[in-house]
C-alpha cells in the first residue's frame, strides 16, 4: 500500500501503520507467539534494554502460560492476533468476533490485569469485518511499515539487508520463533542504536 492510501486509511479508521515521524523511535513487533523460542528472544531484548510489542496467538498459550507471563513481566506490550490465525476475510463477522474474543479471554486467563487495546489481523489481511470488530471492541489495529519477511529469510544477513535502513516511527514486523530473526536482531539493535534510534512498545 502506498503512503497516500495508508495515510487516508489511518485518518478514517483506527488503523496504524507507523509511529511519530518526528521522533527517532522504532517499534519492533513480533507475531504468532508464544512459542518455544520466545524466551530466547526475551533474553535478547532484555540484554539490549528494548521494549517491544507481541501479537499473541490464543491457541499457542496453552502449555506456554509461563512464557506469556514472562513477556508481560518484562514490560512488553501484548496485542491480540486472534485465537486460530484464520484470515479475517474467510470468517463470518460473528465467527471473527468469537475468534478474537477467545484470544482475549485466553490472555486474560493468564494475565487478568492485561489491558486489551491493540490487535493485528492474521496474515495482515484487513477486512471490513476486522475493522468492524476493532471499532466494536475499541481496539487500535496495528499494521507495520516494514516487514522483515523472516519466515522465509535464508540467513540473518538477509533480514539485516531488508530492514536495517529505517525511517523515524517505523513499525517493523518480525516473528519470535525463528533463530535467524534472533541472530539478525543481535546485529540490528546495536546498529539502530548507533544511528540514534530508541525503541518503544506500541
Ligand atoms: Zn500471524
Amino acid at each position: 500500500m502506498n503512503a497516500l492510501c495508508t495515510g487516508i486509511l489511518s485518518t478514517m479508521m483506527p488503523i496504524q501503520f507507523r509511529g511519530d515521524p518526528d521522533r527517532k523511535r522504532l517499534y519492533l513487533s513480533f507475531d504468532d507467539g508464544p512459542n518455544p523460542n520466545t524466551p530466547k528472544l526475551l533474553d535478547i531484548l532484555e540484554y539490549h534494554g528494548v521494549k517491544a510489542t507481541f501479537f499473541i496467538l490464543g491457541k499457542r498459550i496453552v502449555n506456554r502460560e509461563s512464557t506469556l507471563s514472562a513477556i508481560f513481566a518484562a514490560g512488553h506490550r501484548i496485542g491480540n492476533h486472534s485465537f486460530s490465525h484464520l484470515s479475517a476475510r474467510t470468517l463470518s463477522y460473528s465467527a471473527l468476533l468469537d475468534d478474537m474474543d477467545r484470544c482475549a479471554q485466553e490472555i486474560h486467563r493468564i494475565q487478568p490485569q492485561w489491558q486489551p487495546g491493540i490487535c493485528r489481523p492474521p496474515y495482515g489481511k484487513l477486512s471490513v469485518g476486522f475493522v468492524r470488530y476493532a471499532v466494536a471492541r475499541e481496539q487500535r489495529i496495528v499494521m507495520w511499515s516494514k516487514d522483515a519477511v523472516d519466515y522465509r529469510a535464508p540467513t540473518a544477513d538477509a533480514i539485516f539487508a531488508r530492514v536495517h535502513d529505517v525511517q523515524n516511527g517505523d513499525i517493523i514486523l518480525f516473528h519470535d520463533e525463528f533463530p535467524v530473526t534472533h541472530q539478525a536482531l543481535e546485529q540490528l539493535i546495536p546498529y539502530w542504536k548507533e544511528k540514534g534510534h530508541e525503541f518503544a512498545a506500541l
